[in-house]
């Protein structure tokens, strides 16, 4: 049996998955009466009275014992993934300025290895958006890629999906899925405008979902 715990996994012992079992069928229990029942001390189970409690299976109340939460393992999982706020997993956003050209922008992309760039006015605060296929879609015809600014090609405000800092991870990731988007751009809201300060990609999320699971191996 595994658990979450602040984003890792607990593996439970044997001799904790007794205690769970004990605690469920006689819950409220002190340690003392579970000590008792495993012909233990109680100070040799407080250490595993610890990492149920922190782990979540298990809640403790001054004078009346161990309870048990009735959680499952998904339900405690789902309250770790809640937990995680854009501010903590957030990368650097790649800007471009309006009047950049779709070829520096193509060039950018590259350079920077990124999927979507971020366009902003002389504020720094955001204007547009400007993904892999809005370039390829540009670049399709026979115009000058050096001429034309990205401003006439991008997405524009004011349908640009954006979070902030404090937002929830879960909540961006839900919107990369029901837009179709790859990216989503961290503002903050200041006089002049949304001024881009961070950005949510797939990959954000990717990286997200396997650490969470590494955290425990390494
Ligand atoms: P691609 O077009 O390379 O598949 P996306 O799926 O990210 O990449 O973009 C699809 C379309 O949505 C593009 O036209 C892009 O400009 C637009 N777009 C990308 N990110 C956003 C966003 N955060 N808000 C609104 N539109 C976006």
């Amino acid at each position: 049996m595994s658990q979450l715990s602040g984003g890792e996994i607990v593996e439970l012992s044997k001799r904790q998955q007794h205690i769970i079992e004990i605690v469920k069928e006689d819950g409220p229990i002190t340690g003392e009466q579970i000590a008792e029942r495993l012909n233990l001390t109680r100070a040799t189970l407080r250490p595993d009275l610890a990492i149920l409690t922190m782990a979540g299976f298990l809640d403790a109340r001054p004078r009346v014992g161990y309870f048990y939460t009735g959680k499952t393992g998904n339900e405690l999982l789902t309250e770790t993934i809640k937990k995680y706020k854009v501010q903590d997993y957030q990368s650097r956003p790649i800007v471009v300025e309006e009047s950049t050209s779709v070829y520096d922008a193509i060039s950018t992309m590259f350079l920077e290895d990124v999927g979507t760039l971020f366009v902003v006015d002389h504020h720094s605060c955001l204007t547009g958006v400007l993904s892999r296929k809005d370039l390829l879609r540009a670049s399709l015809g026979k115009q000058d890629l050096a001429a034309i600014p990205v401003h006439i090609i991008m997405t524009r405000m004011p349908n640009i999906t954006v979070c902030r800092r404090s937002d929830l991870l879960i909540e961006v990731a839900k919107q990369l899925i029901d837009k179709q988007i790859d990216g989503i751009p961290v503002v903050k809201d200041t006089t002049q405008g949304l001024e881009v300060t961070g950005r949510i990609t797939k990959t954000t999320i990717t990286k997200v979902f396997v650490e969470l699971v590494m955290d425990d191996q390494v």
